[in-house]
């Protein structure tokens, strides 16, 4: 039987994941094939990267994994990683209020305060903004559809102020993106669901279940989220791995198969997975799929750095508590937010030091990508300085930028999605697409991606294949 050729493209944990399936399901169903994994970088991982920091391995990239699915703590196990999973010692943050920093009141849900009155949210939003939330369940507010923009609605609902101090932050530190422009359903569908349940938003929430089965919650790896990277390479012959190789681009090849033209060469595969920010995965379909390419391209991207510093712990008097700190919209805003690495993960806690991990950028707010590191490392230090009240200046700092970042999920993402899906299922070649840039930005939802689009892929190569052609009775592959 010839081996099925595949091709992914794309070493971030969306390709690894993909590439791991189409090992397994290959395994299960006897059905011999080859994958091979395209990476332009040196290195898998993608928007995970640890690296050293003062003899510490710290993350650059992605730093924690919100897991709410048991089959990733299975996946993880799977991958030999058990020992190495780590909790967070503290989850709870704060907000940068313009003089000091306010811990985010309990009872929000994405931002959206439950109880307007409670002390916490009135230092936030002061007296007026937090009595315009609590309003609410009378004044109701505008109505919405799923892919309508989260921002007019929520400013409708309770306020700008709750929206710029509360909601506006949390949302830019998972998408980097603002709430105006973000899909209420891409991003918030349980403000779907409350709606659904009451016709004013804090009520519905407020009588909103526990999620079922619960989130398992925050976690990290004792030596870094690359090692999740590496442990799914490593899951593949070496051989099919091509590092430093770039793809540029797919084309129609001989029977139905794709041509993938990489590095200096170009190959013939059964079925192909592009694992990429959509923009990549645009350029690379030009020939193949005009429209998809169109499609794909419509997808905006922020751009972000981190800047992970050391301090001396003398730099300051007193530690604040929590695991960081988020800094909403204010003019002249440097950092964004701000994670307290040796106070959040236990395990990188070292006595005499404090490390820190400030975001800088945005959407639209490209200045770190503009500005050397000498000038970015000053800024985000003048600026950590007012806000923590540090004494001493960094002994080590480790700056990465990421362009790009991380998706937007602007309104109308649904729709976008829907199309793009219509669109690769209508290909004459066999090529999926999975990725951040989909279906979730989170890394448990970039390895689900990764695993349905292996299927995907696996699926409609077994149904491509007449019945008396197969290699085996039912397995519906050649
Ligand atoms: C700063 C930052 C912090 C984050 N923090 C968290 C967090 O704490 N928790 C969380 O869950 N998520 C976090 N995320 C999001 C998460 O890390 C990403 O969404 C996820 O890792 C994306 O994985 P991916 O495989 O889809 O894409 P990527 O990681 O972008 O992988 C795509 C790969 O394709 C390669 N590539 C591109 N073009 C080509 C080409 N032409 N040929 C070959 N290879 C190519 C790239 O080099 C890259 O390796 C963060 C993201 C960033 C940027």
């Amino acid at each position: 039987m010839t081996p099925l050729r595949l091709a992914v493209v794309g070493a971030g944990v969306s390709g690894l994941s993909a590439a791991r399936e189409l090992v397994r399901a290959s395994r299960e169903e006897a059905v011999p094939a080859r994958v091979t994994v395209f990476e332009v970088e040196g290195r898998v991982g993608g928007r995970v990267l640890s690296a050293e920091l003062r003899g510490q391995r710290v993350d650059l990239g992605a730093e924690s994994m919100l897991v709410r699915d048991p089959s990733t703590i299975e996946t993880l196990r799977s991958l030999g990683l058990e020992e190495e999973l780590v909790r967070p010692g503290t989850t709870s943050a704060s907000i940068w209020s313009g003089r000091r920093l306010v811990p985010i009141p309990k009872g929000t849900s994405l931002g959206v305060p439950l109880h307007p009155l409670h002390p916490e949210v009135v230092r936030l939003l002061g007296p007026l903004g937090s009595l315009r939330a609590f309003l609410e369940p009378w004044l109701l507010g505008p109505t919405v559809t799923p892919d309508d923009p989260l921002g007019p609605f929520l400013v409708g609902r309770l306020g700008g102020m709750a929206v710029r101090r509360l909601v506006d932050p949390l949302l830019g530190g998972v998408y980097a993106g603002p709430a105006e422009l973000l899909s209420v359903g891409a991003v918030a569908p349980h403000l779907l669901a409350a709606l659904g349940r009451d016709r004013s938003l804090l009520r519905g929430l407020r009588r909103q279940p526990a999620p079922a089965g619960g989130a398992i919650g925050f976690i990290s790896l004792r030596s870094g989220l690359q090692t999740l990277a590496e442990k799914l390479a490593d899951s593949l012959e070496p051989s099919s791995l091509r590092l430093g190789t770039p793809v540029k681009g797919v084309w129609p090849g001989q029977s139905g198969q794709v041509r993938v033209e990489a590095g200096a060469g170009a190959e013939e595969f059964d079925g192909v997975v592009l694992a990429l920010p959509a923009p990549s995965a645009s350029e690379l379909l030009q020939g193949l799929a005009p429209e998809l390419s169109r499609q794909l391209r419509r997808q905006m991207y922020s751009n972000v750095a981190t800047v992970t510093l050391a301090y001396p712990e003398a730099a300051l008097d007193r530690r604040p508590p929590g695991s960081g700190f988020l800094v909403p919209r204010f003019p002249g805003r440097v950092v964004t937010a701000c994670t307290f690495m040796d106070q959040k993960w236990p395990h990188l806690r070292r006595p005499g030091t404090l490390l820190l991990r400030a975001s800088a950028g945005g959407h639209g707010d490209d200045w770190p990508l503009e500005v050397d590191d000498a000038t970015l490392v000053t800024s985000v230090h003048t600026h950590l300085r007012r806000h923590l009240g540090l004494r001493q200046v960094p002994l080590e700092a480790r700056v990465q930028r990421w362009a790009p970042a991380l998706p937007q999920y602007r309104a109308g993402h649904l729709a976008w999605r829907d199309s793009v899906e219509a669109e690769v299922a209508a290909l004459p070649h066999p090529v999926v697409l999975a990725g951040a840039a989909y279906h979730g930005v989170g890394m448990e939802a970039c390895l689900r991606d990764g695993v349905r689009a292996a299927q995907a892929l696996w699926q409609r190569l077994g149904s491509a294949v007449p019945m008396d052609t197969r290699g085996r009775a039912g397995d519906g592959h050649r």
